[in-house]
This record gives C-alpha cells, structure tokens and sequence, in this order.
C-alpha cells in the first residue's frame, strides 16, 4: 500500500487525487504496452460520462478526473465493441462493479484475461444524472449548469460552483430519497480488490488530503506496473495509521451496505421461485422493450432466446412478457448478476430489476459460496468471506 501522486504538473493539477491513474495510462501507451486504454471523459457536461478509447498519449488529458455521475459499465463495451481483447491489449480505468463484470465475462471466455490491465479506483457509488440535476436544483438550491464539480467527502456530497461550495450529509439526502443509485447503496465491493491497482482517497491525510492517492497492489501484474512508474510519480509506502484509516472507512461503507442489503432482501426467505413470485406484480409492468437485456453486461448472446416470440413463449405485440420471459432471462445471467445496476437505470417500467436480481444472486453466493466478480489471482477481501465456513 502506498501514497502517490503524479510528477506531472499538468496531469496532477487535473486528476482526482494527484492524477497517478492518468499517469499509468500515459505511460502505458507511450511505452506501447497497450494498444489502447478505456477511460471515461465528460460528454455534454459533467452529468454525462462516456467510454472513451484513447490510442494517443496527448488525448489522455481529457480522462482525468472521477465522474461521479458516470454510471456507465465498462465490461458492455470491451466484449461487444472490441471483440472482448482478442485482437488488442488495453487497459481499463474500472470501478469495483466494472471490474466485477469484466471478470465474468473473462471467466465466461468473452474477454481475454491476458490482453487487459484492470486499473481500479475506489468507488463509494455513483450518482443518478438526472435525478442528480434535479437534487442540485432542488435541494442544494443551485443551478446544475454552474456546477463545476462534485466530491464525495467524509460522508458528504460536496457540490462546487466557481462561487464556492455546498455540502450535505449523504444519509440526509438518500433519506428524502435523492443521493447514490440504488444498486450502489447496495454494493459490498468499494475497493476494487478484484483488479490489478485499486487507488483512492480513503486514508490519504494531512497536507496531502486531496491531493494524493492510496495504492493498493492486487496482482503481480498491478505492481510492475507500478514499479515502471516509478520514476513518473512522487510514491512513498503508506503508514499504519493511514492504512487503519483507510480501513475504517471501508468498514463504515460496508456496514451501510449490509443494512441496506438486509431491507432490500427482507421477506425474500423461501428459494428463488419464491423471490420470483413476490415481484410478479412488478414484472406484470413489463412492456418487453429488452433494455433489461441490451443494457445487462452479462446477457451477451448474439441470438437471443428471449427475442423468439412463438405462440406460447412470447406472443409478439402483447405486454405484459409472460413471467416465462423474465424467469429465462434471469436463469441466463443471475449467476453473474454483480449488482451494477443498468437493467434498473434502463426499464422505462421502473422495475426494480437490479433488487430483484442481486435478491436472487444473493442466495446463489449463500447457497455456493461463488463469489461473482473475482477471477484468478484476485484476492477476495475478508471482510466479505468466511474463512471458518467458506461461503460469504
Ligand atoms: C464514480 C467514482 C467514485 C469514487 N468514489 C471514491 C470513494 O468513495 N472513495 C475513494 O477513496 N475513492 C473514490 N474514487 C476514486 C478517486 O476519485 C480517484 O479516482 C482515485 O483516487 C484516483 O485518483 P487519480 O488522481 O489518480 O485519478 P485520475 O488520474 O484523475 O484518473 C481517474 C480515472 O478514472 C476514470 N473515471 C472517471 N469516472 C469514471 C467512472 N464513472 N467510471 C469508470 N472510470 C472513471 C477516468 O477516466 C480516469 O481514467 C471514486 C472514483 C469514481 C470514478
């Protein structure tokens, strides 16, 4: 573990928290260890994150920075538009539920482990953009294009006008309904143990607060990157206190999502039929648009079952889907399902998909202790296994 920032004015000045993952990119195609790196850059404004594929080192300026409205997922765009890695080797700025889902997809052979870098940063959720827009407008009483940019910091969203800032506890507002994304509320993965490099502003203190990033190292692969680095960025290892710091918040985050997940999963005590059943009604509102299944990082078929509208199956033109539609569809991913939330963010119906799936995932990880999420070297983080019982 360690404490870094980047040497690069320019780079450190537009980063985050010192600007070490912008850093890595630039050296990593410089030094044409990849053919490309998949970041996010701000599209109309900073409430609309894109995935940008940068081949030129002089364009990776444009990705630093956390955008904490960009609840894109990056695991969609590698398999489905760069051939899942087969034909070039890229790096990947990832959230925990990115590299969750790229993961997956390796172990299901649609992304080709050895051609990606997973660069991971902390994540303590994203926020909905529209939703968002509105909470600025209506609750900080300010207007969402004069926002220059939002922070998450010590429990508060911070949000920033060239004319000051205003800051709210995250529990007051998710309270009355406004604050994260459902799904991210929900999470147990802050730090991204499932990638190579996990960075962050969790236990970076003092006169460095804000300024510098936490590395973590998960993987041999993590820590030659970050020794190559080396002399591209200030790095020292981080101290014990720092590291318990880190650790506390992590534990606080967490223990906000079990209370979470035990509301979410309450009443859901029979096995997954009986999960399916409790949310009939909700399926019933399904007017059978696949944006569940277009948005889904796990639902990669290229001739979907779901698509064949046979007279018993799906009879094509009539809504509701029939619960067989939905039941099939959740067979084909459930498994995989790493809570990231689209299918919810899609549904013109406002199903609340991503409860109901990550409800019956739940009792699959319970039941077989398969931790979706983690491929290969990957460490599983203690505070969500057994060590005694070996399950979660
Ligand atoms: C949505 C989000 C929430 C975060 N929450 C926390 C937190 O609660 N606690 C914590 O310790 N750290 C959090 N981080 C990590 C932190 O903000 C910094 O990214 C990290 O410290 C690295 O800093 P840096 O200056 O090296 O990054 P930079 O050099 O600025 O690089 C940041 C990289 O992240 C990519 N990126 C930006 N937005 C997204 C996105 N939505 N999805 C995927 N990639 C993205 C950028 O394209 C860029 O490659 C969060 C990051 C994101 C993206």
């Amino acid at each position: 573990m360690y404490i870094a920032y980047s040497n690069d004015n320019e780079i450190r000045a537009n980063g985050e928290y010192g600007g070490v993952v912008t850093t890595i990119m630039k050296h990593l195609l410089e030094e044409k260890i990849v053919d490309a790196v998949l970041c996010v850059k701000e599209g109309h404004d900073i409430y609309d994150a894109v995935p940008f594929l940068v081949t030129r080192p002089s364009d990776i300026s444009l990705t630093s920075g956390s955008m904490h409205c960009g609840t894109l997922n990056m695991a969609k765009f590698i398999y489905k538009y760069l051939n899942g890695c087969r034909d070039m080797k890229i790096a990947v700025s990832c959230k925990p539920c990115d590299a969750m889902t790229i993961n997956e997809l390796i172990k299901k052979g649609k992304i080709i482990k050895d051609n990606i870098i997973l660069i991971g940063v902390n994540c303590g959720g994203t926020l909905p953009p529209v939703k968002t827009m509105k909470m600025i407008e209506e609750i900080y009483e300010l207007n969402p294009k004069d926002v220059v940019k939002e922070e998450i910091s010590k429990g508060k969203l911070i949000i920033k006008t060239k004319d000051g800032e205003k800051a709210i506890a995250i529990d007051e507002l998710e309270e009355k309904g406004w604050g994260r994304r459902e799904n991210c509320r929900r999470c147990s993965l802050k730090i991204p143990y499932n990638a190579d490099l996990g960075l962050g502003n969790w236990g970076v203190t003092g006169e460095l607060a804000g300024k510098a990033t936490f590395v973590e190292v998960f993987t041999d692969k993590g820590q030659k990157i970050l020794d190559e680095v080396n002399d591209l960025i200030e790095i020292r290892k981080a101290e014990s206190e720092e590291i318990k710091i880190r650790q506390k918040i992590n534990e606080i985050m967490l223990s906000n999502s079990t209370e979470k997940k035990e509301k979410d999963y309450e009443g859901s005590t029979g096995d997954i039929i009986d999960v399916f059943h409790k949310y009939e009604d909700e399926f019933s509102k399904c007017m059978k648009c696949y944006g569940c299944r277009e948005a889904c990082p796990i639902c990669f078929c290229e001739e979907c079952c779901l698509e064949s509208e046979g007279p018993e199956w799906i009879p094509g033109g009539y809504t509701p889907a029939p619960p067989l539609f939905h039941l099939t569809r959740m067979v084909h991913m459930v498994d995989s399902c790493t809570n990231c939330g689209q299918c919810s963010e899609v549904c013109p119906c406002e199903i609340p998909l991503s409860k109901i799936w990550s409800t019956v995932n739940n009792k699959i990880r319970k039941t077989y202790g398969y931790v979706p999420g983690f491929a290969g070297e990957n460490r599983i983080p203690l505070t969500q296994y057994d060590t005694k019982t070996k399950k979660l």
